[in-house]
């Protein structure tokens, strides 16, 4: 016998499985609107531009090493990250109380700095919201968070925000409860906070003490423009908050597999700084020992040089418009088809995702009868869509809705 045999089999990942479903599916019409990556007009994936250069730039600079990175990542990357998130002349850059870690992208970030919050200052319990991104409480729970929570975010009905149910749940969070918000493009909902609700959102967390720790999977992504989708951080942090943020470039780069994130730390005075770093320092270090370079020299040189910056800035502006409109087709196709039910929401929503308002069975028909491939809370990945499948979309929605 072997040792190995108490491992039992563990449930498959959403998302993973759908996507391998997808691929073996030989259906000349298939769909694929599940895994939450840009997909071009023609269907396919889309290096930026940007990128391909900057790659060919380093691939011939025959002084590059492939040395070991500090433990805490290229400090040209982590100073122009936490610049892009705090806005460059942020007071809190200028007073030496904000800093970065270089991390394993976005759910790097959370991880790193989940862990910090449990060790360091014995947070346990945090807060997510209903729904979120599927990993959040994975990736807490595995951090030493012992009491998760759920605060409700989405009104099923209204296909809106259930404002009155998310303050009433913070106000009863204990304090030092960290409360995960999503900086923009709630992923799944697409809908985000209007600033009077941030407003509001902040109120309670200060009288109730609780911690923010922010997930910005989409900075830029959601509306084109990185300083309005960074407006809640920014916001947060006049207030006064300290807080955590984790900062993907999976998305607004292309950069997936490549892994390039950012933790970034704002806390109340420059004199705390070294500690941190010191003790972030030990829980990278146990966890992966330093992070890979690559991801973050394209980044870093991009953001770091007015011209290369203005063609990323265009190249996300050309990501989120292709959304929009495909967004603005579906709804107008379904409207042509008369498809009972209405569909302002998939307008309204921003960000890559849509919470289509499909039920369970609705999806499961999607997929037996169309092989259009969705989550099975109704998300889709908006830029799944293309002119070229838009209507056979359309129609299986109009006859999943109907039948
Ligand atoms: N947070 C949210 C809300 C996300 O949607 C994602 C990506 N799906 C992530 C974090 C992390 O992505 P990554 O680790 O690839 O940066």
């Amino acid at each position: 016998g072997s040792r190995f045999q108490v491992v039992e089999q563990g449930p498959p990942i959403e998302v993973f499985q759908l996507n391998r479903l997808f691929t073996e599916d030989s259906h000349q019409n298939k769909v694929n609107l599940t895994v939450g990556a840009y997909r071009d007009e023609k269907g396919k994936p889309w290096v930026l531009p940007v990128v391909r250069k900057m790659e060919k730039q380093l691939a011939a600079d025959d002084t590059l090493l492939h040395e070991y990175l500090p433990v805490l990542g290229l400090e040209q990357f982590t100073n122009a990250s936490v610049s892009m998130l705090l806005g460059a002349d942020n007071p809190a850059i200028a007073a030496g109380r904000a800093f970065g870690v270089q991390v394993l992208s976005g759910t790097g970030g959370l991880r790193v700095g989940a862990e910090f919050l449990n060790k360091h200052l014995k947070y346990t319990t945090f807060y997510y919201s209903s729904p979120t991104w599927e990993n959040h409480h994975l990736v807490f729970v595995n951090s030493g968070f012992t009491t998760p929570r759920q605060y409700r975010y989405w009104d099923e009905k209204a296909r809106a925000i259930d404002f009155d149910g998310l303050i009433e749940d913070l106000s009863n969070a204990p304090e030092n409860s960290v409360i995960l918000l999503h900086a923009c493009a709630h992923n799944p909902t697409g809908i985000d906070p209007t600033h009077e609700q941030w407003e509001k959102i902040a109120d309670v967390m200060e009288e109730r003490k609780l911690f923010p720790f922010f997930d910005s999977a989409y900075q830029g992504f959601a509306s084109g423009d990185l300083d309005r989708d960074a407006w809640a951080v920014r916001y947060f942090v006049k207030r006064g908050f300290e807080l955590v943020c984790a900062q993907s470039y999976a998305k607004n780069f292309g950069l997936y597999n490549e892994r390039v994130g950012n933790l970034a730390v704002v806390v109340s005075d420059a004199s705390l700084v070294a500690a941190l770093k010191s003790q972030l320092t030990w829980i990278v270090r146990g966890m992966y020992s330093n992070p890979p370079a690559h991801g973050a020299r394209v980044v870093a040189t991009v953001l770091g040089d007015k011209q290369l910056f203005d063609l990323w800035r265009d190249h996300i502006k050309q990501m989120s418009s292709r959304v929009i409109q495909m967004r603005e087709a579906l709804r107008a196709e379904l409207i042509r088809l008369g498809t009972p039910g209405s569909w302002d929401h998939i307008v309204k929503q921003i960000g890559l995702f849509s919470y289509t308002g499909l039920t369970q069975r609705q999806v499961e028909y999607l997929v037996q009868e169309y092989h259009i491939y969705l989550l099975k809370s109704g998300r889709i990945n908006v830029c799944g869509l293309n002119p070229s499948n838009i209507q056979y979309v359309a129609r299986a929605f109009h006859d999943a809705v109907t039948k």
